[in-house]
């Protein structure tokens, strides 16, 4: 038996199984259409989802399903120091709340589906050692029982004499070591990592296509990373080729931040005899500000969390739209083209995204979401915005709920046509949009008319005369345009417009007064229909209290 052979028994006496067994037996390869590809979302759980794990969740989420392929929700909790305690459920919720479906892997109660689990990294300390200990004796890893002190002595003398930090060359002390002496110091109960025999040099080149940026050529990885911390858990590293190895990743995207490792996990897997998957690495998501882009910070913008887009009320489905207009520059046009379609149907692709960075803007989001909004049914409204009202205005979810028919009726109105209005883009939007129709939700704040006060009175005081909720909308615009003329407007746009002279103002300033009368505002939807719902008495007392008031 060769020392490096002894060594892996010595370090890992449980391990009985080989890589390849592994990989024949227990995870074999996946029988799946050809060009189906299995992606992994990968995050840590840190409590915290930000709008670019959705970004790149939706991209894994896309491009396995678009292919016929697997998409796994993996929890990467190596690091028990960035943990949280509810950190798995607002993981997966927050994704569920946003429509990302994954095949296998983890479910907020910390269960598990999918038969290439476990799929918390925690749960899966014997495989990382199966690969470790192939790895231990083949001479390509081995244990290294500097200190933490010893480290930070390597590191300033490296500092010193202007050479790349960390474990490597002859400042790599445990290299070395012999069988006989490593025995001895385990045996004395000293603590150790396993690390990398890493057979690269400085100045030695690694070359890889990345799906989303192309060739890449970086400097090849020559440190020996440690693969084991010394509880035996793997860094991510390691775990990251275990890991996607025996879950039978075909493409790994990521976030960009992990592109200066690819040379140690192209190390990693080219050593262990494997291949490396595909690597598609998302850009990050960015904002602009004072004309400079920076990454969205979870610190300095409320909009990097996901919370904030559940908080303010923006369906899920339009920011996940949004997020496509974001990763595909084709999207819109497809959208122009498919109006109707769901967004899952656009043939997104990875090799599409931009890897200049992701721009996000709320401006942009807010009309996607209008646009979303305004091709949703009246129900779908209602229902939607109950149920945030419910959790976040409870006025509004007190009116909403008191009439469910009147409530649809209002947001029945100029919906379903071929352009239909885009008042709302969140659901907080909903308050102020219906706030006219109820009582307790009217804030009684009137837009100036840019007539004088006595003619807004005379028109109200007719309009007032004539008024009938049960008219059909070509009576009552027959009656609005009735009062013009004995009150000195036109009741023609076009010639008034021609000759304005001799007028007040024309049929539009008239309906204006009565508008925002009864609703406060210039522009509503279609007026008829406003009245109708309102219905006699609510229209009358408004047109009232607006009378009083001026
Ligand atoms: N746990 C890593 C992170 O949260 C995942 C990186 C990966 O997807 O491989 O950044």
């Amino acid at each position: 038996m060769s020392d490096y052979s002894k060594l892996a028994d010595l370090l890992f006496p449980d391990v009985i199984e080989t890589p390849e067994e592994l990989m024949t037996k227990a995870f074999p390869p996946r029988e799946l259409p050809p060009g189906a590809q299995v992606t992994r979302f990968a995050p840590s759980p840190t409590g915290f989802l930000h709008i670019g794990g959705v970004f790149a969740s939706q991209a894994a989420e896309r491009a396995a399903h678009l292919t016929g392929g697997v998409c796994i929700l993996r929890i990467e909790d190596t690091d028990k120091k960035r943990e949280m305690e509810d950190g798995v459920p607002i993981i997966v919720n927050g994704l569920s709340d946003f429509g990302i479906r994954f095949d296998e892997g983890v479910s907020a109660d910390g269960s598990e589906k999918g038969d290439y689990g476990p799929y918390v990294q925690s749960r899966r300390k014997y495989y990382y050692h199966v690969f470790c200990k192939d790895l231990v004796s083949k001479g390509l890893a081995y244990p290294c029982f500097c200190s933490a002190e010893e480290i930070d002595e390597i590191r300033k003398a490296q500092e010193q004499k202007n050479v790349t930090p960390g474990y490597h060359g002859e400042y790599a002390r445990c290299r070395g070591l012999t069988f006989d002496e490593i025995k001895r110091r385990i045996d004395a109960g000293e603590s150790y990592v396993v690390r990398l025999r890493s057979p690269g040099k400085p100045g030695g080149r690694v070359k890889f296509r990345d799906v989303i940026r192309g060739d890449i050529e970086m400097e090849e990885n020559f440190v020996d990373v440690v693969l084991l911390k010394s509880d035996g858990i793997p860094t991510y590293h390691f775990a990251h080729v275990v890991d996607d190895t025996l879950m039978r990743v075909t493409t790994v995207t990521r976030g960009e931040e992990w592109i200066a490792s690819a040379p140690i996990h192209l190390q990693l897997f080219w050593l262990c005899g494997l291949k490396a998957p595909r690597y598609a690495h998302v850009p990050s998501i960015m904002k602009e500000e004072d004309g400079s882009r920076r990454k969205l910070s979870k610190r300095k913008d409320p909009e990097a969390a996901v919370s904030y887009f559940v908080d303010e009320g923006y369906p899920a489905d339009a920011v996940c739209e949004y997020l496509l207009t974001i990763a595909n520059s084709n999207f819109e046009d497809w959208r122009r083209q498919n109006k109707t379609e769901s967004y899952k149907k656009f043939p997104f692709a990875l090799n599409k995204m931009s890897p200049s960075g992701a721009l996000f803007d709320l401006a942009k989001l807010n009309s996607v979401s209008s646009s979303v909004i305004s091709l949703m049914t009246a129900r779908e409204v209602y229902d939607a915005a109950l149920k945030w009202a419910e959790k976040y205005d409870k006025d509004l979810y007190a009116a909403l709920s008191s009439d469910e028919e009147r409530a649809l009726a209002i947001f029945s109105i100029d919906r379903g046509g071929a352009k239909p209005r885009k008042d709302i883009a969140k659901w907080n939007e909903v308050r102020s949009y219906v706030s006219y129709f109820y009582d307790v939700l009217f804030e009684g704040v009137y837009e100036e008319l840019p007539l004088e006060k006595e003619d807004v009175k005379s028109v109200l005081r007719e309009y007032l005369k004539v008024f009938d909720a049960r008219d059909d909308k070509d009576t009552w615009f027959s009656k609005i345009r009735a009062l013009c003329e004995p009150l000195g407007f036109c009741p023609d746009v076009k010639q008034y417009k021609a000759d304005p002279s001799g007028f007040k103002g024309h049929v539009g300033d008239v309906s204006s007064c009565v508008r925002v009368a009864i609703t406060g505002r210039k522009n509503t939807p279609d007026l008829h229909a406003v009245c109708a719902v309102l219905g006699q008495d609510a229209v009358v007392s408004r047109i009232n209290k607006y009378l009083e008031r001026i």
